[in-house]
């Protein structure tokens, strides 16, 4: 003991003991002011930072980001810097953006029967829970899964389960985890509202909720495109989910005909869903940002390609014009785009590549066939 904590001991006084200040009362997130919420998926090459500038670049006043390289499975620590999470929960307060969305790592598989994978698809999952809350999340999405041999029933319990284990003396404060509707691609679970709505149900006790995306709704058979399709949609919603549990839609348009079991988006507009269905799933009072028929702070996020510099922008801005709200959007900087002519001609020459060794490679094995044959 040394002489300072010695005098201490002496000194204390009961006075001095430390209570704590009574808990403030909950309040709600700025961003959920009832104003529509809308943006895109935003890159955090450089930095986390570079996100949030993007959004407020390209007209947005919420966002969704990868917290890690969304294809590989993290090496070494998985979590973030406190500084760097510090700077980036400021820099969001100044500019306004909410809600800030993580889209979970795709090579994460909660529905995995092979212990290997899916011990690690619950660690991955529990990496993305910690990196969603020391940067202030307000959600996180994740697809349900692949079944594989399994039963869909099974699946759904073991996804329950791995969420839960996941989830274990994580704090989630106000992280909300959302479980993505899909298209229905392989043995993906989650392409009926019936399936999310068992995984949102099984989940209750840690307030799980659903974020919908209307490519994979589109392309899993629920036709969006038409007034009454989507009237149809939003009950059948209503009497497995709930909309109250959907604060998040993805607005997709689907390069995948109604009911194709493909999950590939395509410009808003410009796909299979068209340009009026997305006017009236904007503008409709049971999706808006407004209760009691909407949610308090519902949030639009595009997902698009981003196939020429400025096609990020014009979503956006076509968003918002669908939505009859461009005189309110907040402006965007003139010319910006995530993508660059510079980062175009490098991506094109990438593809190029791999395309070229996929070439080669296959030629070769023909040649050692052959040989093999001779
Ligand atoms: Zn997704
Ligand atoms: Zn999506």
């Amino acid at each position: 003991m040394t002489e300072e904590t010695q005098i201490l001991d002496t000194q204390f006084d009961p006075e001095d003991e430390y209570r704590p200040e009574p808990e403030p009362e909950p309040q709600a997130p700025t961003w959920m002011d009832g104003s529509v919420r809308i943006g895109i998926h935003t890159s955090i090459a450089g930095s986390y930072l570079n996100a949030l500038e993007s959004a407020r670049k390209l007209g947005c006043n919420a966002l969704q980001i990868f917290s890690a390289s969304p294809r590989m499975w993290a090496s070494g620590s998985a979590r973030i810097p406190d500084t760097d999470a510090a700077a980036f929960r400021a820099r969001r307060v100044e500019l306004g953006l909410g809600p800030l969305v993580i889209h979970a790592n795709y090579l994460i598989n909660l529905a995995a029967q092979q212990p290997m994978l899916r011990t690690r698809s619950i660690q991955a999952f529990h990496d993305e829970l910690v990196r969603g809350i020391s940067l202030g999340a307000d959600y996180l999405v994740v697809h349900p899964g692949a079944r594989g041999e399994s039963t869909a029933g099974r699946a759904i319990a073991t996804i329950i389960e791995s969420v839960k284990q996941a989830a274990k003396r994580v704090p989630l404060g106000n992280l909300r985890i959302l479980i993505e509707n899909t298209a229905g691609m392989g043995t993906a679970v989650g392409s009926t509202l019936e399936e999310v709505a068992d995984l949102v149900g099984g989940l209750a006790e840690l307030n799980a909720g659903a974020c919908l995306d209307t490519a994979h709704l589109f392309a899993a058979g629920y036709d969006i495109s038409s007034e009454k399709g989507l009237g149809q949609t939003i009950e059948h919603i209503e009497k497995t989910i709930v909309l109250d549990n959907v604060p998040v839609f993805h607005v997709n348009d689907s390069k995948i005909a109604l009911g194709g079991k493909v999950d590939r988006h395509e410009h808003i507009g410009e796909g299979k869903i068209g340009v009026a269905a997305f006017g009236r799933i904007l503008k409709h009072p049971r999706l808006s940002a407004m209760p009691p028929n909407g949610v308090l702070g519902r949030a639009f996020l595009l997902e698009t390609p981003i196939d020429d510099p400025g096609d990020d922008r014009r979503n956006i801005a076509k968003v918002w014009e669908l939505a009859g709200l461009e005189d309110v959007a907040p402006e965007a900087e003139k010319g910006y785009s995530m993508l660059t002519n510079a980062l175009k001609k490098k991506l094109v020459a990438h593809k190029q590549e791999v395309k070229k060794r996929a070439k080669a490679a296959s030629a070769a094995k023909k040649r050692a066939k052959s040989r093999g044959k001779g």
